[in-house]
């Protein structure tokens, strides 16, 4: 049965997977086969997710540490891969916000934001690297946003964090390609977390407008892309940037 599964036998990483779109990632690497290291900045926001991982017979390892120290990241990545025994695929997930418009934005929301969301990613890329390349079918997803694509008043520092992932990943897909590591972006549109579950009412209503599909996505709609990217059947797909928004980026419904 185990052996049917599209991801038997890999050990996968994601990170900011606590709750939200990396929970419902992790959930899916875990059902799809995989073995799952899990990160966020205590064991305690792990739980819940490290015990559906176990439920569902895999072996779960719990890395609690802040993605923006670079040092935390890879002595843990170190210790994360010589206990799982290897590493197949890093997805790139926690990210934070620290909104205002840019007259108004200081410095720290600045500086936060980068850390965590861009520098993160190098921190754990740059840590993963070598054993990824020992896999026969590396894999690297980072979750971006379409922000980093069509921008946002009030989101200066996220989309720039955001934007800065494609022209990485896009970096270290030519670097890796020699390894058969591939490296892809996923770019969510609006999705219902806590991320989102604290903007105001008139705004969630402006956004539905503006999504052809009359919807907001779920954490299932990003696992679902990031589970395929991570597949054997995308072997052939790296460097691309992936919006999964419902259509949120191309625009309203039009004419
Ligand atoms: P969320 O519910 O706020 O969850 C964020 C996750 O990141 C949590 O697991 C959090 O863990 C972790 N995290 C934050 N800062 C961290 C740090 N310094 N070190 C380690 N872990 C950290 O967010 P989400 O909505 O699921 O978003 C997940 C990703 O999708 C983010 O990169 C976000 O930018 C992107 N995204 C989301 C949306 C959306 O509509 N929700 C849209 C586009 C893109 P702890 O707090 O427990 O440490």
């Amino acid at each position: 049965m185990n052996g049917a599964l599209p991801l038997a036998g890999r050990v996968a990483l994601v990170t900011g997977a606590s709750r939200g779109i990396g929970r419902a990632i992790a959930s899916r690497l875990a059902a799809d086969g995989a073995d799952v290291g899990i990160v966020a900045r205590s064991a305690d926001a792990l739980a819940a997710t490290r015990a559906d991982i176990e439920a569902k017979g895999r072996r779960c390892f719990v890395l609690p540490l802040d993605v923006a120290d670079g040092a935390a990241v890879t002595e843990a990545v170190k210790k994360f891969a010589a206990d799982a025994g290897r590493l197949d695929i890093l997805v790139n997930n926690a990210g934070v916000t620290k909104d205002g418009l840019l007259m108004r934005m200081s410095d720290e929301d600045w500086d936060t934001v980068l850390d965590v969301d861009l520098k993160g990613v190098f921190h754990f890329c740059r840590a993963a690297a070598r054993p990824l390349a020992k896999s026969p079918a590396g894999r690297i997803v980072n979750v971006s946003s379409i922000v980093g694509m069509i921008g946002n008043a009030g989101q200066s520092n996220y989309a720039a964090a955001k934007a800065g992932l494609f022209g990485f990943t896009r970096s270290l897909a030519k670097e890796l390609a020699g390894r058969k590591v591939t490296a892809n972006v996923v770019c969510p549109g609006f999705i219902e977390t806590d991320m989102t579950a604290g903007l105001p009412d008139a705004m969630k209503t402006q956004s539905l407008g503006q999504i052809p599909l009359g919807r907001f996505g779920a954490g299932d709609d990003i696992a679902n892309v990031v589970a395929f990217l991570c597949s054997d059947g995308a072997g052939y797909v790296t460097g691309s940037v992936l919006p999964v928004d419902g259509g949120l980026a191309i625009g309203g419904f039009g004419g």
